[in-house]
């Protein structure tokens, strides 16, 4: 992009070129349905799928007959919650999750609560932490199933899935994991975890918008999430319609690079996202959101008191930023993540998050800095709130 500055990679990555070409020929000469097995361009298509299938399912140490392909992370949720709470009801309607997840698993959940459901939130700690004693605490007999991110998408702290996984097995509960944010960026191995249903979505590792996957054990255990969508039966009768074959390609790449990535990318993020909190956090009265729990290593959330982060990202044009998810920045109320981690109203409206990527250079961060340090002295020179508590 024309002289800007991308550090919002958790709204979305770019498209690695590598997966642009890996999915050209299915845009173009390669488009046949891959339903269509009475003849070999279809035959073809359909193989392309089951190289996509086996990608993303060795990314997360699953089975290629447990991966079903979706339109993205949105679409799992809905239908995994809903699925499950229909599915489900005779052991009952009771579910718990966190107050940080992500909207889409907040607001399926307000839709259910509303169909009969009971939904316990749990609370997180200042650095975003869950308590699992609450957790353990909160399973009642009557409860289905617990979902729970494993990376939160505005401040990347890392929830201890592997524990949460040991407490739903012991308690025979189902576990649904949001690994949106988490997949290709750390280690995600369904088998470790022992969770039951996962999704992601190509959009956050490289790879085109509308298509994810979501993960449903099948070893040991009969998971009833209903069909997810109904029709030609297509995805072994669970989610009908015609397969977005180039998408899926697209997925299977994306999976593919960052499997063989991973180790040294996420070092190198981890270099340049310490880097750049090393240097915003000399101003003062910059805190990092997190900073005391394990943390994705692209993230970098900072309250930058006593001014707005819409004035800051206004005051520094060539640098993509976000004030929180993509799905809620341009709303007016404060982030649910940082006032669950108690933040004020004030210092939840003055955080930024940063989101490096694949694409980040060096260069990007220390430009970063500057831009940022120069935009936030200059708010503050003429910020009467910050006259005000500087000569407190
Ligand atoms: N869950 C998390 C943690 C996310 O960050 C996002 C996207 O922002 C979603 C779910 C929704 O994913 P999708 O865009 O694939 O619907």
């Amino acid at each position: 992009m024309d002289g800007l500055i991308y550090l919002d990679n958790n709204a979305t990555t770019p498209l690695d070129p590598r997966v642009l070409e890996a999915m050209m020929p299915y845009l173009t000469t390669q488009f046949a349905n891959a339903s269509s097995v009475t003849h070999r361009a279809g035959r073809a298509a359909a193989a392309a799928v089951e190289k996509a299938r086996g990608q993303v399912a060795s990314l997360i140490g699953a089975t290629e007959k447990e991966i079903t392909f979706t339109s993205g992370s949105t679409e799992a949720i809905n239908m995994v919650l809903k699925g499950v709470f229909e599915r489900y009801q005779t052991k009952g309607r009771h579910f718990i999750t966190s107050q940080t997840e992500h909207k889409a698993v907040l607001d399926t959940f307000a839709y259910l609560e509303k169909q009969g459901a009971e939904v316990t939130y749990l609370p997180v700690s200042g650095s975003g932490a869950l308590d699992l004693t609450l957790l353990e605490a909160s399973i009642r007999p009557d409860t289905v199933l617990v979902a729970l991110m494993h990376a939160n998408n505005e401040t990347g702290v890392l929830h201890p899935v592997r524990d949460i996984g040991k407490i739903t097995m012991r308690r025979d509960v189902l576990f649904f994991c949001d690994a949106t944010q988490s997949v290709g960026k750390v280690p995600v191995n369904v088998a470790e975890i022992g969770v039951d249903l996962l999704c992601l979505s190509a959009h956050k590792l490289y790879g085109p918008k509308g298509v994810g996957a979501l993960y449903i054990r099948r070893r040991n255990k009969r998971i009833q999430t209903g069909v997810l969508l109904h029709g030609g039966g297509q995805e072994n009768k669970l989610r009908a319609g015609t397969l977005n074959v180039p998408g899926i390609v697209g997925l299977g790449e994306a999976a593919s690079i960052a499997q063989k990535e991973m180790d040294t990318e996420s070092l190198r993020l981890a270099t340049l996202r310490d880097k750049l909190e090393s240097g915003l956090t000399r101003l003062p009265a910059a805190v990092v959101n997190g900073l005391g729990s394990p943390r994705l290593p692209n993230v970098s959330n900072i309250a930058f008191r006593h001014l707005r982060a819409d004035q800051l990202m206004v005051g520094v044009p060539d640098i993509a930023l976000s004030s929180g998810s993509a799905c809620v920045s341009g709303t007016r109320d404060p982030s649910h993540v940082l006032k669950a981690m108690g933040l004020s109203d004030a210092d939840a409206h003055a955080s930024v998050r940063f989101s490096l990527g694949r694409f980040t250079t060096d260069e990007d961060i220390r430009t970063c800095i500057c831009e940022v340090t120069e935009t936030v002295n200059s708010l503050r020179a003429s910020s009467p709130i910050w006259q005000l508590h500087n000569n407190e």
